[in-house]
């Protein structure tokens, strides 16, 4: 089967099964070899890897990752893709196509059947109305991960890059480094797809920390207080705190909690580093269990 990087054999499958795109499904497939081909050198797949895609489409990337991985499954949600996959793939045997929503799917289940739970690699062009649910998906979700290589909204790849004191700094930066090492590896304009995007597109590749670079006692008080601290973006980091339901924080207990930071009352969330977050919640923690004891 030639290429279908090479525009003309996309267009050639799509007219073969009169395939029509789902705008609901995100559906822009990649039709530009030198995309692929970066995509491929950053993800650094060898004959070891078994690698799980998630949206294949018509097959453009999966025959590039099924050349050079030891296993490929590929989960695609949009049934009608099925029978094109069984053709644009028949040349391989080494690719298993999954039909289903990735966000359904216990991935951790398919690590453990597929490669003994060891640390599997993702890419993917990523549907992009939900990458952050994939991505956090999996970081959450303990998925034993070793790399992820994915195409993904510009706007999005900066925001997971990116650090305090930017415009783009927030929840998803925070939680993204806390579990890996982002790298923008090329911005990819419209033209690189069928049909066009409306927005600009980004191949971005974390690798997972083997050990995160902080160390919060308590991760998920960790979380609730960054989620707090951007939820309000405009007000101060004691404001969104002090707003958090789920936190129930006096306001003495936040000035407190402040000033042992070391840090001004009137702080805002986005000037706060993740090391910073990881002493503020180790602070807060004990302020609740001080309070909870009555010390
Ligand atoms: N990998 C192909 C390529 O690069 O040409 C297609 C990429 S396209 C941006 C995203 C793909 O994800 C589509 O094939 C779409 O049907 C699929 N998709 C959308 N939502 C999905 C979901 N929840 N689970 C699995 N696949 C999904």
């Amino acid at each position: 089967m030639a290429s279908l990087g090479i525009p003309q054999n996309t267009i050639q499958i799509l007219q073969k099964y009169r395939f029509n795109f789902q705008k609901k499904y995100g559906q822009n497939f990649l039709i530009d070899t030198h995309v692929l081909d970066k995509i491929m050198e950053a993800s650094e797949i060898t004959d070891r890897d078994f690698v799980l895609e998630i949206g294949p489409g018509i097959g453009t990337m999966t025959q590039y990752l099924c050349e050079r991985a030891r296993a490929v499954a590929a989960v695609e949600i949009d049934k009608s893709l099925i029978p094109i996959l069984s053709d644009t793939l028949s040349a391989y045997d080494n690719v298993e196509i999954i039909q289903e929503d990735v966000l359904k799917l216990d991935l951790n289940r398919l690590v453990r059947e597929k490669n003994d739970g060891k640390p599997i690699k993702v890419v993917a062009n990523l549907p992009y109305y939900i990458t952050t649910p994939i991505i956090m998906g999996l970081f959450e979700n303990r998925v034993p991960v070793e790399r992820i290589t994915v195409m993904v909204q510009k706007e999005v790849a900066d925001r997971m890059q990116t650090g305090p004191g930017s415009k783009d700094y927030g929840a998803l930066s925070l939680a993204v480094q806390y579990y890996a090492k982002p790298e923008i590896i090329a911005n990819v304009p419209p033209n690189c797809f069928m049909p066009r995007p409306n927005v600009g597109s980004a191949v971005i590749r974390l690798t997972r920390h083997t050990k995160p670079p902080v160390s919060a006692k308590d991760e998920d008080l960790m979380f609730r207080l960054i989620r707090a601290s951007f939820n309000q973006r405009r007000k101060t980091l004691a404001n969104g705190l002090r707003n958090a339901n789920d936190l129930n924080l006096t306001k003495e207990q936040i000035e407190e909690s402040l000033s042992e930071l070391a840090v001004p009352a009137a702080i805002r969330g986005e000037a706060l580093t993740l090391a910073q977050f990881a002493e503020l919640s180790d602070i807060i923690g004990r302020k609740i269990l001080e309070k909870n004891h009555g010390i």
